[in-house]
């Protein structure tokens, strides 16, 4: 082994500049910043494009390579020692919310350009190749679903149908797509899909326990999953007068009655039930409901427990339909996930080799790293965020914590790259 992988996780760890990582946050936040200290820099846009520039220049400045690929993911990438190798990745995503914050997916790219220059700064060269993947359009907020650049890399979505995707302007993703890659003519495309040996994500919290603890850093042992359902009770209209009773086929009593019953049903430990669409027609105070339409949202961290109860909401509402009749339609499924363990192992050992303080976690929302999951050994590292509030102009988070987690990220992806 060269003496310049000998350098120790602790001599890494002193390189991450908690300045420089901050005013890059608060730089890559100036493009799209909103009037109420927030981010509002959608996939493919014009913000989108100049937080690229920006990336890119930082790259160039770190002697870093970069790639694009057909869905316009970004790669910078840090030479190591045997560089036909599978890299070491990591990265998150630069879109946002409409109204969204400087933190949720930035701070996972940023703190990837400051663990690198991190290792940089302490001589540190790798086995294997080290890079950091920028994926597209991660939220979905202009081209609905999200997760495109990951899901396409990861072959979970076929690109015909990403591509067909509109925004609510009628602008195709193809075409938007088309447009930002001609702005970077210049970038190497590389096949998707290619071999990683490891995929590491930091991410804010987006949730209140971290910061309740008093820990910097959380190890994330999984995802939670969801299964989505919407329900449709078709009953009769009438006159709520003259109708007796046994003749009536009124749609909202049987709907309450498949919402109380699977109340019950799901009533188990860390399920979340949640119905929070309902509609019924024709919505006027003489006339019986004819129709009912509600949404089931169901999630769960543990997959079979999650499969079980989902399985069963078809069931529960056609014993409940009384004399209407009801469709029941999955409209989406991600199912629960546990990320290896030789990875959260390999996080929590590096925090505590280089002295900062984690927990175990469970990700409440779902990321990128959701994809990379079926690609590669997987993991993810959290950050405290203010008060736990994400998806919101208000989003904000502790400097130093922010350092913590890509301390532990840098010396991560230096173990996992040796
Ligand atoms: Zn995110």
């Amino acid at each position: 082994m060269s003496a310049s992988t000998d350098i120790s996780l602790k001599d890494i760890a002193k390189h991450v500049d908690e300045e420089r990582l901050w005013s890059r946050l608060m730089e890559l936040g100036q493009i799209g910043a909103t009037s109420n200290e927030g981010v509002c820099r959608l996939a493919l846009t014009d913000e989108e494009i100049k937080a690229r520039q920006l990336l890119i220049e930082w790259a160039q400045e770190m002697s870093l390579s970069v790639y694009t690929d057909e869905i316009s993911n970004l790669f910078f990438r840090y030479e190591g020692i045997q560089n036909e190798k599978a890299p070491v990745v990591t990265g998150s995503h630069i879109d946002s919310q409409p109204t969204g914050g400087k933190f949720d997916g930035a701070f996972g790219v940023v703190a990837g350009f400051e663990a690198i220059k991190a290792m940089q700064d302490a001589g540190f060269i790798p086995q294997v190749p080290l890079e950091i993947a920028v994926w597209l359009n991660e939220e979905g907020s202009r081209f609905s679903p999200g997760m495109m650049g990951s899901e396409a890399f990861t072959s979970r979505r076929p690109m015909e149908q990403i591509l067909a995707v509109e925004d609510a302007e009628g602008v195709k993703t193809a075409d938007a797509l088309e447009r930002t890659l001609a702005s970077f003519p210049g970038l190497e495309k590389r096949a998707l899909g290619f071999p990683m040996t490891a995929f590491l994500e930091s991410h804010i919290e987006q949730g209140p326990i971290l910061e309740a603890n008093g820990v910097p850093v959380g190890v994330v042992t999984g995802i939670q999953g969801s299964r989505r359902y919407r329900v449709k009770v078709i009953g009769e209209d009438g006159h709520a007068g003259t109708l007796p009773t046994p003749e009536r086929k009124d749609a909202l009593l049987s709907a309450l009655e498949m919402i109380r019953v699977m109340r019950h049903k799901f009533d188990v430990e860390d399920m979340k039930y949640t119905v929070g669409l309902f509609e019924i027609s024709p919505n006027v105070p003489s006339v019986i409901p004819s129709t009912a339409f509600f949404s089931i949202d169901l999630r769960h961290p543990d997959w079979s427990t999650l499969k079980t109860m989902g399985d069963a909401v078809e069931t529960i509402c056609r014993q409940n339909q009384g004399p209407c009749l009801v469709t029941v339609t999955e409209v989406a499924t991600s199912e629960s996930l546990v990320f290896p363990n030789e990875i959260r192992e390999c996080i929590s050992e590096s925090a505590d080799e280089i002295g900062i303080i984690n927990m175990p976690i469970l990700s409440m929302a779902g990321h990128d790293a959701r994809q990379l999951h079926y690609h590669c050994p997987t993991g993810m590292i959290f950050s405290p965020c203010e008060g736990g509030i994400s998806h919101n102009e208000m989003e904000n988070c502790n400097p130093s914590d922010l350092a913590e987690v890509t301390r532990v990220l840098a010396a991560s992806m230096a173990k996992l790259s040796q």
